[in-house]
């Protein structure tokens, strides 16, 4: 019915990359099996996981027998309820072992086939059951809340049987359906060609810094070098890795535009206005809170000014440009071993109570994270929650600086939400949506930063800590709001039948990025040349999912502060949003929690903690005389 449902949700971290299509070069790493994740926990053995995969293709025919029988009694469709979310825990269960196998080692060729396999018993899957949807709207709420009625074991199916029936106006007839489903065979092709060109087919510069390195500017240099000391190498940097990706802005043009052809395609088919209203309906998010989100933001660019100034005094450069963003504003030198960095976890969480740091020590002790980078692993950091009757899985990358300490937080932030979720929903409920999981993420970023500020212990060490939280608030919040507001744009276009090429895609991303920089007030100049940066941005492939980051980040800092002061039944109120799972609708569930994200409000408050922090960050400037 939910074809998301089909695939694990892998919470992909990071707004600042995507999980890496690129393996993390290689690093020498303990193989100590502590630090490596034990996938025995999902399946002993390969020929268990055969096993498994076997029965779920022999349960597929089985399914198909319910067409036409779902409103015969209520215990027929209990029956075939039963049986088709035993088969979605199954492929969830499958693919989440194949796909983390082959994230251990991207280049081993057995881990992509089986991982291959499955993807297509999942697509399989979804075509033995595209009539579900069109029969039970035929079948109409009436019946359907009498059978529910008399058959209390279907009671857990009532929210999403509900949610069926409420996209009624969306869901088309059976055949037209079968054939939706098939175009997700095809529908794939922008993001792949995304993929591929920007990972492996472009040809990176290479470039000599002033130090005499030879910097090769791949994706992973970028990130690497993009925030070097030297000012003249990140321009050189810029300036060539840029350039780089000006040379393929029309073959990214035809991609990029080609997706957002695909998203108004599925949109206009289901008879929604917009894309932008076909992909909120999926949660039934109101249109108000993404418009609210980008009308906050640009009423508060003030803010963000105000940061990009301090950042050009606190770098000593009085006119930035785009290539001054990435430096940290403070330094610090110190190494935060993964063992501490555990400490520093569990002890944070001490605010959220003891049976959520029961939870925690317990998912940090065991054998849940696949801790260190490894040649060929997967780049970057993700959490997987949703094997149901299985612990939650993190993957990151952990070098030791304080940057993997966050991201580790985060990760275990969105594990302890998928603990909360699984012990206290039945599986039909369990799957959270994005728009409440980064709250839980950033959450636990927020309470280990005021650890650390607690616990620091120079003046130097917690301005460094503020600066990150700083740097982190306008990478979560503003920068991915900006990123809302292009792809608004940019699918409004196509919806009044305008053609996006390369060209005109960097022209509208120059427009925004100039705007939010400040380039006409004289805060930051921005080149020509870093107005194609859209065209490096994978979540462009993932149409209207970045303004969750900025709406969670806004929710999670409203419900810290809370936490924090110690209101009353704040922890409570907290941790009973993240135990509802997906019950609800998630804009409901945070709004019933306390935080509505359709009015300006939480952005207000966020924007006031970036401020406070900045006044902060000022005082203890002017302490040492600056
Ligand atoms: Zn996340």
């Amino acid at each position: 019915m939910k074809p998301s449902r089909l695939l694990p949700l892998l919470v992909a971290c990071s707004p600042f990359f995507s999980i890496g299509l690129h393996a993390e070069e290689p690093a020498k790493a303990p193989v100590n099996p502590a630090y490596v994740w034990d996938l025995g926990l999902i399946y002993k053995d390969e020929a268990a996981y055969k096993d498994a995969k076997a029965k779920l293709s022999a349960s597929l025919p089985k399914l198909a027998t319910f067409k036409g029988h779902l409103g015969d009694s209520p215990a027929k469709l209990l029956e075939a309820m039963d049986a088709i979310y035993d088969a979605y825990k199954l492929n969830i269960r499958l693919n989440s072992y194949a796909s983390q196998k082959l994230d251990e080692n991207l280049s081993d060729s057995p881990a992509m086939e089986r991982s291959q396999e499955i993807d297509m018993v999942g697509t399989e899957l979804s075509q033995a059951i595209s009539y579900m949807s069109p029969e039970l709207i035929a079948i109409g709420e009436k019946k359907i809340r009498e059978f529910i009625a008399a058959e209390p074991k279907l009671k857990p199916y009532t929210f999403p049987l509900m949610e069926t029936l409420r996209m009624a106006p969306h869901t088309l007839g059976a055949e037209a359906e079968q054939v939706m489903s098939s175009t997700s065979m095809i529908s794939d092709a922008p993001q792949a060609l995304y993929g591929i060109l920007s990972s492996a087919d472009i040809q990176w510069p290479t470039i000599k810094l002033s130090d005499g390195t030879d910097a090769r500017l791949s994706q992973a240099g970028y990130t690497k070098y993009r925030a070097i000391n030297n000012r003249q190498d990140r321009e050189a940097v810029f300036k060539a890795f840029w350039g780089k990706f000006k040379e393929y802005e029309r073959t990214f043009g035809v991609s990029l535009f080609s997706s957002i052809k695909g998203d108004w395609f599925r949109a206009s088919v289901r008879k929604h206005p917009s894309s932008l209203a076909a992909t909120l309906s999926n949660g039934n998010v109101p249109e108000s809170v993404y418009r609210t989100l980008v009308a906050e933001t640009n009423a508060n660019l003030p803010t963000l000014h105000r940061y990009f100034k301090l950042r050009g005094r606190m770098l000593g450069i009085p006119e930035l440009r785009y290539w001054d963003i990435y430096p940290p504003i403070v330094k610090l030198e110190k190494d935060f071993p993964y063992e501490d960095a555990k400490k520093l976890l569990i002890d944070s969480a001490a605010p959220l109570g003891t049976e959520y740091v029961k939870t925690l020590t317990e998912s940090l002790n065991g054998r849940y994270t696949h801790v260190y980078p490894q040649p060929g692993k997967r780049s970057g950091a993700y959490m997987n929650g949703s094997v149901y009757d299985v612990h939650p899985f993190v993957l990151t990358n952990y070098n030791n600086n304080y940057d993997a300490v966050t991201t580790l937080a985060h990760e275990w932030g969105h594990g302890g939400h998928s603990s909360l979720t699984n012990k206290h929903q039945p599986f039909a409920t369990s799957d959270y949506s994005i728009f409440v999981a980064e709250i839980a993420s950033t959450l636990n970023e927020a309470l280990l930063l005021d650890h650390m500020l607690k616990i620091a212990k120079s003046d130097e060490e917690r301005m460094y800590y503020l600066g990150s939280a700083l740097e982190g608030l306008r990478g979560t919040f503003f920068r991915q709001a900006m990123f809302a507001e292009f792809e608004l744009r940019t699918h409004e276009e196509v919806e009044k039948g305008g053609a996006l090429s390369g060209s005109k895609l960097t022209q509208i991303y120059g427009d925004i990025l100039r705007r939010y920089h400040g380039h006409d007030q004289g805060v930051m100049k921005i080149d020509d040349l870093v107005t194609v940066e859209w065209a490096y941005i994978p979540h462009f492939y993932r149409n209207f999912y970045v303004y969750q980051y900025a709406t969670s980040i806004s929710a999670s800092q409203a419900f810290a502060e809370k936490i924090l002061k110690g209101e009353k039944g704040a922890v409570e109120t907290y941790l009973e949003l993240l135990k509802a799972g997906g019950s609800d609708h998630p804009y409901e569930l945070v709004k019933r929690a306390g935080v509505d994200l359709a009015t300006p409000a939480p952005y207000r408050a966020l924007v006031t903690r970036m401020n406070s922090i900045m006044d902060e960050i000022e005082k203890l400037l002017a302490k040492q005389g600056k």
